[in-house]
């Protein structure tokens, strides 16, 4: 654990620390480029003998504030941000993975992950097998092959909110000698740190809930400094051996703890380059200095509605954690702060899919919107809208029940929300 002070505090006061006379807020660098005196001074920073910004693809100083605020909120030794949660999920598993290698994920993932990693990493030579995360070690341990480089799962799944044993699929990484990567973007670094539970890398969406006011697409990878690629050094060259590529510098040796996120920036972000814009690093700044407060406001109002939707006839089944009938129930209260998990709450109303679609057309203050976990009420039916080109067999082979409406509840007055649902299920 390298957290020194309450993450309250973190949310607020970390990454930008102004010397003498400086702007006390985080200052947009929005340039691309940065100037130097001489050519000598710039040509060491390329041969890596200095450090300091050249160019914005690589390296941004609002960027990298933001960054080592969201390293801190997790407990980790170095992050970098990247322009969607797309590019975290691709560039985690990328940094590690190349053509003929495999890895292991859960199908309880978000359904642009199910196809990154179903459909087009395939395409790149890259396979991958899904398993059921509620399966036992046993089961779960036979998908692992001698070329398996990565385990990869959501801490609580988008849309069926799945509740990943992060200490189960831990220990099933490390006994096959890999790092187990974790999205943490449901539940944030607020309500769990996956690294206390033995996950190597986080990565997130920070479109959701850590910009939280539905304004810029984004994404983060932290690495806990924990994994020993050394350890396993013919399995992650990448990251052992001189990299021709880099001034044949082996990164482990020469960034230590760091040399995973280093890779990452130095080689992937140097010819991938999907960098967010120094503004939308900003405005997720903005965010994330009201994440503690924003995120107990979500899970109160969520289990409110929770409750409500609980003790509606109309209602024929529910998900969410915090009730204690629900199935990740008691793993929820191991995991998670206070037991907290996140503001989304999955339904399905009695009369099925058509009913659902009703229902939603009825909401007046809940929103339909294709976004989830901003402080803005929203609601979507993936059948309808993000699955929608699946048939009923499909859905079901997804996790998804076709009647399954995603709700996820913002940050406004309970009453008001439940007021809404409660009109739109007598309509
Ligand atoms: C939205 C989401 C993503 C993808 O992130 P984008 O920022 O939309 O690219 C990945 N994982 C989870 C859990 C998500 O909810």
């Amino acid at each position: 654990m390298n957290r020194k002070r309450h993450i309250e505090t973190s949310c607020v006061q970390a990454g930008w620390n102004p010397k003498n006379g400086e702007p006390r807020v985080l200052p947009i660098y929005q340039s691309t480029t940065f100037k130097y005196d001489t050519s000598e001074e710039m040509g060491k920073l390329f041969d890596l003998e200095k450090e300091g910004y050249f160019y914005t693809r690589l390296q941004n100083p609002t960027n990298d504030c933001v960054a080592a605020k969201i390293a801190e909120l997790e407990g980790g030794v170095a992050a970098m941000l990247t322009s969607s949660g797309q590019a975290a999920s691709f560039y985690s598993v990328f940094n590690i993975c190349e053509a003929g290698d495999h890895f292991v994920t859960t199908s309880q993932i978000y359904g642009g992950t199910y196809n990154l990693f179903g459909v087009t990493m395939k395409k790149l030579g890259i396979d991958s097998t899904f398993v059921d995360e509620n399966s036992d070690e046993e089961e779960i341990s036979a998908a692992f092959r001698p070329n398996t480089k990565a385990l990869f799962a959501e801490t609580i799944s988008n849309p069926t909110l799945a509740v990943l044993d992060i200490e189960k699929f831990a220990r099933i990484a490390h006994e096959h000698g890999v790092p187990l990567i974790v999205d943490n973007t449901f539940a944030t670094p607020i309500n769990c740190r996956p690294f206390e539970f033995g996950a190597d890398i986080v990565i997130h969406s920070t479109t959701k809930y850590m910009d939280g006011h539905a304004t810029s697409v984004g994404g983060a990878i932290v690495d806990s400094g924990n994994f020993d690629w050394e350890k396993y050094g013919d399995k992650y060259k990448g990251l052992t051996e001189p990299d021709p590529s880099y001034h044949g510098l082996a990164y482990t040796r020469a960034f230590g703890k760091k040399a995973y996120i280093t890779k990452a920036t130095a080689q992937l972000m140097r010819d991938l380059g999907s960098i967010p814009s120094p503004h939308n690093a900003f405005l997720l700044n903005l965010g994330l200095e009201t994440l503690h407060l924003r995120m107990l406001r979500h899970c109160e109002n969520a289990q409110k509605v929770a409750e409500y939707l609980k003790g509606n006839p109309k209602v024929a089944w529910i998900n969410y954690s915090g009730l204690p009938y629900d199935r990740y129930h008691a793993l929820a209260q191991k995991q998670f702060d206070g037991g907290r998990s996140c503001g989304v709450v999955t339904f399905g109303l009695k009369g099925g899919r058509d009913v659902s679609i009703k229902f939603m057309d009825n909401l007046k203050l809940c929103v339909i919107a294709t976004h989830v976990a901003d402080c803005r009420t929203c609601v979507l039916h993936p059948a309808s809208h993000t699955h929608r080109q699946l048939t009923d067999e499909q859905l079901l082979e997804a996790g998804i029940q076709p009647d399954l409406i995603r709700f996820s509840v913002g940050i406004e007055n309970a009453e008001d929300i439940i007021a809404d649902i409660d009109q739109a299920l007598k309509a």
